[in-house]
């Protein structure tokens, strides 16, 4: 495939461990893949990652249908290494709330 890299696609949600599958609506993502469901990203994590303190998107759907060779969820499957973060849900909160009020482009 032309992209070099491909975004990788976690398993579930790294504060309360639901399961993302790769067609999940509701998975979000940092710009370094840390990946985490929408309702903790707002209720617990304020939209700030508390492992590099960036802001989320929602993550892209791959698209199962491979209507490019070799572009396909099945032939670039989802990661099965489930990653739950370092940190309790206080402390990420607590680390939210510190940086939250900083512009994304000067932190
Ligand atoms: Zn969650
Ligand atoms: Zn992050």
């Amino acid at each position: 495939m032309g992209c070099k890299a491909m975004l990788q696609l976690r398993p579930n949600c790294e504060c309360c461990g639901r399961d993302l599958p790769p067609e999940a609506a509701d998975a979000r993502i940092c710009s370094y893949e840390c990946t985490f469901c929408a309702e903790c990203v707002e209720t617990v994590l304020h939209n700030v990652c508390p492992n590099c303190a960036g802001g989320f998107s929602s993550r892209p759907i791959r698209p199962v249908t491979e209507r490019r060779p070799g572009v396909c969820l099945a032939k670039q499957p989802a990661s099965a290494s489930r990653i739950h973060m370092k940190y309790s849900r206080d402390e990420a909160s607590a680390f939210a709330r510190s940086v939250q009020g900083i512009d994304p482009a000067k932190r």
